[in-house]
């Protein structure tokens, strides 16, 4: 049976990616990074969402030898222009935590009347090191001015959806599951490797 590898070693992450998943698994296997000891670290060189998730998922895919993907995910906020953008989890310092990075975002916006912002997440899929292909999802929304709620992580406390009262962390999963940025690219990553099983008896990237 076909092997994926889901490179993060996110545990929020993985949640999103087994549920998506959860349809296709009678015809292949999702493992993650706790499956394959020794898991190379790698540096986030890139100045995009898509470098970033690429480098990641080569790295994973030559590592691991089985077809695997990673995402690159963050904020951008347009009073900021576009920050903090692929420095969304450094955006407060290496050893900030959430709160933190929220702090700093809010003290950033102040006295800003445009509050627009998106979450970006971008999944890239690799084969034996080489680019397979990426899926882009965004969600598009406003910041609010104080944290509300607790479910999630990272900036869904502040974050508010186009069409929507509520933040992402007042929400939870039952909605930020289906609209998400990561949900969206999840669909169209899910799509393809439902296409390629459907099309191919032995599945492969070649
Ligand atoms: P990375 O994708 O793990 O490199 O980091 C993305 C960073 O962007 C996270 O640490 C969060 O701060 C932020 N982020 C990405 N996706 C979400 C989300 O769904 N909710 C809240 N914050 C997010």
């Amino acid at each position: 049976m076909l092997k994926i590898l889901a490179a993060t070693s996110n545990k929020h992450k993985v949640i999103e990616f087994k549920a998506a998943f959860a349809p296709l698994l009678k015809k292949m296997t999702l493992l993650t990074q706790d499956d394959i000891p020794g898991f190379p670290e790698v540096s986030e060189t890139g100045s995009s969402f898509e470098e970033n998730a690429m480098i990641k998922a080569r790295a994973a895919s030559a590592y691991a030898d089985m077809p695997a993907f990673s995402d690159d995910s963050g904020l951008e906020v347009a009073a900021l222009d576009g920050a903090p953008g692929i420095f969304s989890a450094r955006y407060a310092g290496d050893n900030a935590s959430d709160a933190d990075r929220i702090a700093k975002l809010l003290a950033d916006m102040q006295g800003q009347t445009n509050r627009r912002a998106r979450f970006v997440c971008v999944i890239a899929l690799a084969y034996r090191g080489i680019d397979v292909k990426t899926f882009r999802g965004e969600v598009n929304g406003e910041i609010i001015r104080e944290p509300r709620g607790s479910f999630g992580f990272g900036y869904d406390p502040v974050f508010v959806p186009d069409g929507y009262k509520k933040t992402f962390g007042e929400l939870g999963p039952e909605v930020k599951d289906r609209i998400s940025h990561r949900a969206q690219a999840l669909e169209k990553i899910v799509a393809f490797i439902q296409a390629e099983l459907d099309s191919m008896d032995d599945f492969e990237f070649e």
